[in-house]
């Protein structure tokens, strides 16, 4: 690809369009898994467990046009919000490029290759359960470490 058509490192963050803006996701649905909160510490932790509307054979939210409808605190990253989110992935495509550092070699955007993120292991897929096959009760019970998601990451590309 061309420089000029890498518009992520020419396009100032919060000037991308609506088309770019949705491109910089890279489809991994991490942030469509649950995390828990301490209480006191307010420390974040993260589970192998995912939201009911995570399509879990394409790896995309089945309700993405309203899923906000359904699922009122489902995540919207915008400019604004998108270096304050300390509970989305570090591999984030928004948190990246909020930070001022460059996408992964693996992103869809850098491969040309829409299914990248999946071949290089680190989308969702094959490694979460649907909210809706356990007792929500139980989240505590499927505590996961941070980098479990990305830890099995193939050779496409390092995680920044
Ligand atoms: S964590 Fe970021 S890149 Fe991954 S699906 Fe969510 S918004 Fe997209
Ligand atoms: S509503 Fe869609 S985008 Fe939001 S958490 Fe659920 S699957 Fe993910």
């Amino acid at each position: 690809m061309s420089n000029e058509n890498r518009f992520w490192e020419n396009t100032p963050f919060d000037e991308l369009n609506p088309k770019q803006w949705e491109q910089i996701c890279d489809g991994c649905a991490q942030c469509c898994a649950h995390k828990l909160q301490d209480d006191e510490t307010d420390e974040i932790f993260l589970t192998n467990i995912v939201c009911q509307h995570l399509d879990m054979k394409k790896c995309q939210c089945s309700v993405y046009g309203n899923r906000h409808v359904h699922v009122p605190d489902c995540i919207k990253i915008t400019p604004e919000n998108a270096n304050r989110l300390n509970w989305i992935p570090d591999t984030c495509g928004y948190r990246l490029l909020a930070n001022g550092k460059p996408l992964p070699e693996w992103h869809p955007l850098v491969t040309g290759e829409q299914e990248s993120t999946h071949l290089s292991n680190m989308s969702v897929t094959g490694k979460v359960i649907s909210e809706t096959d356990i007792d929500i009760d139980e989240l505590e019970d499927y505590l996961v470490e941070d980098d479990y998601f990305s830890r099995l990451c193939s050779s496409i590309g390092a995680q920044d």
